[in-house]
């Protein structure tokens, strides 16, 4: 297993342990789901590279910083495709 990965399950780990604690929910979404590559406002998918750090959409023009526009997809994600953890 990759360092990177081992990060990344601490993360999600810590999150899902301490949700009681803070009374957040920990939903987890499908990994395939192209959340950094999907247009937040038209819903057009594109390749992106992982260096680029904002998404400009080939279809709508739409223009927002990578992390932003994955974030607003991540919480309209369908929900036949996200789990409580
Ligand atoms: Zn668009």
């Amino acid at each position: 297993m990759l360092e990177r990965d081992n990060c990344f399950y601490e993360i999600r780990r810590q999150l899902v342990y301490k949700q009681a604690h803070y009374g957040t929910k920990v939903e987890i979404v499908a990994r395939w789901y192209p959340s950094s590559k999907k247009c937040s406002k038209c819903g057009h998918v594109q390749e992106m590279k992982l260096s680029d750090r904002v998404f400009d959409c080939q279809n709508c023009g739409h223009k927002q910083d990578r992390d932003e526009n994955a974030s607003i997809n991540l919480e309209n994600a369908p929900h036949d495709i996200v789990r409580s953890a």
